[in-house]
């Protein structure tokens, strides 16, 4: 299994040196301090270790202590009547802590931590992935703007863009997810920003996203991924030239099933002014003990990934020989849609990935679902546990259509032993041939 975790540690190490080689050179030119041949000598800065290190060792705002104490705080005392004046005076800043909602050492240490993943200059938090979708979304548009959003968008940001979104005078247009061409006759004066998620929610097609980035910049509009399933081992949006990743954290970043949270990383200074402004205005705030739950989940993000992945490939391998498996949407076998494009931009794959079968009626289906006993039925993923979801692929069809006796099934396979999967879902199988032959 090592393989696949260290050509994705082997190459993201490369890639972040090489970012941070370029940092360090303009530390260097900044200090005016000659680039030495007796620098090299001397220990690797600590933003020049490898990715696995930094997700370690990032986020520990006391160093003595391994993991800080969590802060539940809504009041925080002031010494006395000239420093409550000095605050009140002093623009709001990330190092002090004067009052819960503005953030605590808690929240600050997650925050570093994903800044530190994501090459990003600053790090907003939500209590969702849905919230930070809903606030990138009320944030960078106004109303009269126009969006363009990615035909096979995550359900609900659908519903925010024809819902929410539309009543505040904000159009969206859906855009095909393999039809980059197609976005410049859809945009006009009016057009402010395109929103990315890539593999689609359900249906996996993978978006070409340096094309799309070069349409933005051509146009001059803000560009912004959902980047849940890679995360920024697998694909890091910013250093694409995306101006805005968020993901829901509540996945693999936390990966316990065990809280929910959101989290937006950027590229401008200035991006990160206005949502974190946007968040601080709308009271919104992770609460201390999912923050301490996310860290805790993050420390361990890169070797989870690597078995996830080797698990999927394991089951998927299998299942790609099954009758009743028609096709598989794993980004990494030909079969998904845009897979050419993965093999180019990603490091590797995770657990989650779609198969379209046959099932004969409803009953067959749900008699597959009943008889498995490792996966469970339920939503979300990216937790330490197998889960198998039949998906209501009711738009987008037109990359992945299905036949009348088809059905689209989604599975996330946790961190089991993929031999007592594959057994798990051959007698699921075989729940269904009996249906299917009795009836
Ligand atoms: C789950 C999910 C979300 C929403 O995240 P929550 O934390 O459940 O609100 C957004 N985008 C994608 C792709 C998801 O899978």
């Amino acid at each position: 299994m090592g393989e696949n975790v260290k050509k994705n540690s082997e190459h993201n190490s490369e890639h972040n040196l090489e970012h941070n080689l370029e940092r360090d050179v303009e530390k260097d030119v900044e200090k005016n301090v000659s680039n030495d041949v007796t620098e090299q000598s001397s220990p690797p800065a600590a933003d020049a270790r490898h990715l696995n290190t930094r997700i370690v060792h990032a986020g520990r705002p006391d160093p003595r202590v391994v993991n800080g104490p969590v802060f539940h705080a809504s009041t925080v005392l002031f010494e006395n009547y000239a420093a409550l004046k000095a605050r009140e005076a002093a623009p709001l800043d990330r190092e002090h802590m004067y009052y819960g909602r503005m953030g605590t050492p808690t929240t600050r240490a997650l925050e570093d931590a994903i800044c530190e993943l994501d090459n990003s200059v600053g790090a907003v938090l939500a209590t969702s992935g849905t919230a930070s979708i809903a606030s990138i979304l009320n944030c960078y548009l106004s109303p009269g703007d126009h969006l363009l959003m990615v035909d096979s968008v995550y359900g609900p940001t659908r519903k925010f863009c024809v819902g929410s979104l539309a009543r505040r005078g904000v159009r969206t247009s859906f855009y095909d997810p393999l039809k980059h061409e197609s976005l410049e006759s859809l945009i006009d004066d009016s057009t402010r920003m395109i929103f990315m998620e890539s593999p689609g929610s359900a249906t996996f097609e993978i978006q070409d996203v340096p094309a799309i980035v070069a349409v933005a910049k051509q146009h001059g509009l803000l560009t912004a991924i959902d980047n849940t399933w890679a995360t920024p081992l697998l694909f890091n949006p910013l250093d694409f030239g995306v101006d805005l990743a968020m993901q829901s954290g509540t996945k693999y970043l936390n990966g316990h099933a065990d809280c929910l949270f959101g989290v937006t990383t950027m590229r401008s200074p200035e991006l990160y002014t206005q949502l974190h402004h946007h968040t601080l205005a709308h009271g919104m705030h992770l609460a201390p003990d999912d923050a301490n739950l996310a860290l805790r989940g993050l420390r361990t993000l890169a070797v989870r990934m690597g078995v996830h992945d080797q698990g999927a490939r394991c089951v998927a391998a299998w299942l790609e020989k099954q009758p009743r498996v028609r096709r598989l949407l794993h980004p990494a076998w030909e079969s998904c849609p845009g897979h050419a494009i993965f093999e180019r931009d990603f490091q590797g794959a995770n657990g989650l990935f779609g198969m379209v079968m046959r099932r004969e009626t409803e009953e067959a289906l749900a008699a597959f679902v009943d008889a498995l006993q490792l996966f469970g039925v339920g939503f979300s993923w990216g937790g330490f546990e197998s889960l198998c979801l039949p998906m209501q692929a009711t738009r987008n069809l037109a990359s992945v259509p299905l036949a009348h006796d088809e059905g689209l099934v989604r599975l996330h396979i946790g961190l089991e032993h993929p031999e007592d999967l594959i057994a798990d879902l051959a007698q699921g199988f075989a729940a269904m041939d009996a249906v299917t032959s009795s009836s």
